[in-house]
């Protein structure tokens, strides 16, 4: 194997509904594991695949010509600052081959996205891991970790599994601080979600700086996880090395077209970010109710310390037909991470997780 590889351990995704019903019999199983969009896709976005369906027989526009200048007008920015991928994990990965080498060294947050670690190892590179701070980013000890082989630091704004997040001015300096033979990797895929006035926009720092990487999804709050498409933007010297690099049909054509029809959906997003405001306070007081407490988040998800080991409850929750997350992989083994759901899944959630900590 390559260097690394072998040292690897798989990333566990949450149990497909399917998987459950096979394995322990449930019906009507309930997913709050991936933080999807409970309300699913824009209906735009419905028709545009079924439109796109007619040309299936064909290769999609390798170039992502609609879709980039789309996402141009969207963000205020060239559609040569884009670059697409399948997921934005793909542009996780795609950035750590075009630029890493075994030489190298990637610095991350402790507790912070799962894929970051698989990426670096599997080219072959040193992780660099900073200790948290409230199980959020620790901006100064990842600047301490950060030196002449460093070659990208990955930073989730909002982290995922903690729901925390960086705010602007603290942000800003350690962008600022980085030398520029380091690439920073700003993970955006739950920005839409997040209203903290201190919060934020990457992209528009994209023209202060050309080491910045910012990459975000339509996974989440556009609920097409399953179409898998997602972004990165940044200079267009780095964007056009990363083109040189990936896939040429990375992106599928109904993905792209429903992506495309998706940006145009404002009342869908504005709805699935109010449903999602009303279910997190729905969920922090039903969590509270039960004595427990969760990480304050700003992303559609919570991280809720259960008190205790959380593999028990976890299972005991999926035996009641509720699939959540457990984080213990990510250094958190007395946490459950539940993504906010419509209320009557929040309901069913706290209703079986009191019955979980009650046996
Ligand atoms: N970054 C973060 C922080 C995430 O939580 C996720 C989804 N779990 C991703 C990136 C990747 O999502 P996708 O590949 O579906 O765009």
């Amino acid at each position: 194997t390559a260097p690394g590889v072998a040292g690897l351990k798989p990333y566990e995704p949450g149990k497909p509904i399917e998987t459950l019903e096979r394995e322990y019999g449930v019906r009507n199983a309930i997913k709050l594991a991936s933080n999807e969009n409970p309300l699913g896709p824009s209906p735009l976005a419905l028709e545009a695949v079924i439109k796109a369906s007619a040309k299936l027989a064909l290769y999609p526009d390798g170039a992502g010509f609609a879709l980039k200048a789309a996402l141009g007008r969207h963000l205020g920015v060239q559609p040569e600052q884009v670059v697409l991928g399948n997921g934005s994990n793909e542009i996780l990965e795609l950035v750590t081959r075009t630029f890493v080498t075994p030489a190298d060294e990637v610095v991350f947050s402790e507790h912070a996205f799962a894929v970051y670690p698989i990426v670096t190892q599997a080219v072959g590179a040193t992780a660099r891991v900073a200790p948290a701070r409230d199980y959020g980013h620790d901006l100064d000890a990842m600047a301490g970790l950060v030196n002449e082989n460093t070659r990208l630091v990955f930073v989730a704004n909002p982290n995922n599994p903690t729901g925390t997040y960086l705010a602007r001015e603290a942000l800003e300096a350690f962008i600022t601080s980085m030398p520029s033979h380091v690439l920073v990797v700003l993970d955006e895929a739950y920005f839409e979600f997040v209203d903290a006035p201190d919060y934020p926009d990457g992209i528009a720092w994209l023209e202060r700086f050309d080491n910045l990487l910012v990459t975000r999804t339509f996974s989440k709050i556009y609920g097409l996880a399953g179409l898998r498409v997602g972004y990165g933007v940044g200079h267009p010297k780095l964007i056009s090395l990363l083109e040189r690099v990936r896939q040429p049909f990375n992106v599928n054509s109904a993905a792209m077209a429903a992506a495309e029809a998706a940006l145009a959906d404002h009342e869908h997003l504005r709805r699935s970010r109010a449903l999602n405001a009303s279910g997190m306070a729905q969920l922090v007081a039903g969590i509270e109710a039960l004595g427990l407490h969760a990480l304050p988040s700003v992303g559609n998800f919570l991280a809720v310390h259960v008190g205790r080991d959380a593999a028990p409850v976890y299972e005991a929750l999926l035996r009641q037909g509720v699939i959540v997350r457990p984080v213990a992989g990510y250094g958190m083994p007395e946490f459950l991470r539940v993504t906010i759901g419509r209320p009557e899944e929040n309901a069913r959630f706290l209703q079986a997780l009191e019955a979980a900590l009650n046996n």
